[in-house]
């Protein structure tokens, strides 16, 4: 089953509680508009190099379109619009006033210099510029983007529309960037575990996790965890992982990771592999590399007690199903990897005032909406007797629709 169909195939099962008409279910699953464009530039070495670029806007009835760009060698069309749609759902879930989109480009970035990604970043805004906009749609960092290419990604668009620094988020702070988002994500998903175990009656400081992916998310959740008390056993990226059932030191693997650029190697860990790290036994495992990575295969054999999605759509339809039979507690990426998305909300606003937020008043912020919206998820779970997923599907869906009722069809 492909990301969309299993986008999808989430939607169908909230589709099916609400029991919706049909016509809203095509209404509310097909994108808007996917744009596919070509993007070619001279390398280092003089050659030509040709990428695919995508940007696909899936809904705008509550808002702009809004969603991460991704660089990555299996960025594929279905894929994105996969994750675009997942926006649509997510940001009407924490409750901010965007709608949903994805871009990226079918690149490897470890194969570039700088400069050749810079000219990358610069040619995909040539090419997308005039459908996207602070009030149309507004790309922020995703896997292997990240403040220094949105920047470039701003600077670039004001070459075409004149000073607009609401048309990108997740920039540096330095250049309109907002306090608090390089690490808003990485809080959101500390916030949306810590408001998970409280309705249990449980806390953070003790509890075990184990987390696959050690970049933007994955690194800033460590560290927050951490810092609350949790232990981190494992965590990982794409060239391995460590483990140290007693804790791993995080402060020592960061300090590992910004000298040889892996966490593989730091000091007081073993060695352990990606698809051992997603079966070890944990309280929490988080997800926080790519998608599909729990399927029906390994599923059976995961001995977390919840799942705290940081990456989206890392389960397939299959393993979700298991999970849930098997009592494991999803904490879906629609609610729990929403920091990002709120921070570039509270990003954008910024620049729309021309005002900057000092970090206490982001952090606030963002711990309302968290709170919030993992209140509203606990009423839809009662109300109808089912997993947060579906619930948080649910609300989302109620949103879009009554956006796009109040809007009106043609
Ligand atoms: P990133 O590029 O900063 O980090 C990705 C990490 O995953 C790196 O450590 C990388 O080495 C690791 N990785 C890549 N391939 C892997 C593999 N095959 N096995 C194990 N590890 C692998 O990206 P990020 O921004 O942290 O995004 C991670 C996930 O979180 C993605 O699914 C993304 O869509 C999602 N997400 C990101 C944000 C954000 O604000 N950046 C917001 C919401 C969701």
């Amino acid at each position: 089953m492909t990301a969309y169909e299993t986008t999808n195939r989430f939607l169908r099962k909230a589709f099916a509680v609400l029991g919706m008409d049909e016509r809203y279910e095509t209404l509310l699953i097909t994108p808007s508009r996917e744009v596919r464009v070509e993007l070619v530039i001279t390398k280092d070495d003089g050659s030509i190099g040709n990428y695919i670029g995508y940007r696909v806007q899936h809904d705008d009835s509550r808002g702009p379109f809004k969603g991460g760009l991704r660089y990555h060698p299996e960025v594929e069309v279905d894929e994105v619009r996969s994750l675009a749609s997942l926006m649509t759902w997510k940001t009407a879930v924490i409750g901010v006033p965007f709608g949903g989109a994805k871009g990226g480009i079918q690149v490897d970035p470890r194969q570039l210099s700088k400069g050749e990604l810079e000219r990358l970043t610069r040619r995909f805004v040539d090419q997308i510029h005039d459908v996207i906009g602070p009030s149309t749609d507004i790309p922020a960092p995703d896997v292997n983007t990240n403040a220094e290419v949105m920047g470039w990604f701003f600077d670039q668009y004001t070459r075409h529309h004149g000073f607009h620094p609401g048309v990108v988020t997740g920039k540096p702070v330095s250049l309109h960037g907002s306090l608090g988002r390089g690490a808003a994500t990485g809080r959101g998903c500390m916030l949306a575990i810590r408001e998970v175990l409280k309705h249990e009656g449980k806390g953070l400081a003790g509890t075990t996790f184990v987390i696959q992916g050690y970049g933007n998310v994955g690194s800033w959740a460590a560290r927050l965890l951490h810092g609350q008390g949790a232990k981190i056993l494992a965590v990982s990226d794409v060239n391995g992982g460590i483990f140290n059932g007693d804790g791993l030191d995080i402060v020592a693997i960061d300090a590992h990771v910004a000298k040889t650029g892996t966490v593989v190697g730091a000091a007081g860990a073993e060695i352990i592999s990606n698809e051992d790290l997603l079966i070890a036994e944990c309280d929490v495992l988080m997800p926080a590399a790519l998608g599909h990575v729990l399927t029906a295969d390994n599923a059976p054999h995961i001995r977390a007690r919840y799942i705290l999605e940081g990456a989206n759509g890392p389960c397939t339809a299959e393993a979700d199903e298991l999970l849930e039979a098997r009592g494991v507690v999803c904490v879906p990426d629609i609610y729990a990897n929403a920091g990002g998305v709120t921070v570039s909300y509270f990003e954008w606003v910024q620049n729309i005032q021309c005002f900057r937020w000092d970090e206490d008043k982001v952090n606030a912020e963002l711990e309302q909406h968290m709170v919030a919206a993992h209140k509203l998820l606990r009423e839809t779970m009662e109300r109808y007797g089912i997993s947060m997923r579906t619930a948080a599907f649910v609300r989302a869906i109620e949103a879009v629709k009554e956006a796009t009722d109040l809007r009106g069809l043609q």
